[in-house]
């Protein structure tokens, strides 16, 4: 019986250049909207913690069921909202 050691299947050859498929900015910049979102989620998680959350940072008026349905990490009602903003949690 031979007792040899056999490749296993996740062996990688040594030397081997693994490609990037995306370039350095696109990675910044994926990671800096990653931050952004993981940001706005950290503060929703707060608002939910202390009864805020649903409400005008700036006015404190509920933010419209429609509005936090499309976008649940919104933080301004559509009056204090900044014009042309998608992405509320830019804001604050
Ligand atoms: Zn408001």
């Amino acid at each position: 019986m031979p007792s040899d050691h056999e490749p296993g299947p996740l062996e990688v050859p040594l030397g081997a250049e693994v490609e990037p498929t995306i370039g350095a900015e696109e990675c910044r910049a994926a990671l800096r909207s990653a931050a952004l979102l993981l940001d706005g989620v950290e503060r929703a998680l707060v608002a939910l913690d202390d009864g805020s959350y649903g409400r005008c940072q700036v006015c404190g008026t509920a933010i419209e069921d429609g509005d936090l349905e499309a976008d649940p990490l919104a933080t301004r009602c559509r009056q204090h909202r900044p014009s042309g903003a998608g992405r509320p949690w830019d804001g604050a």
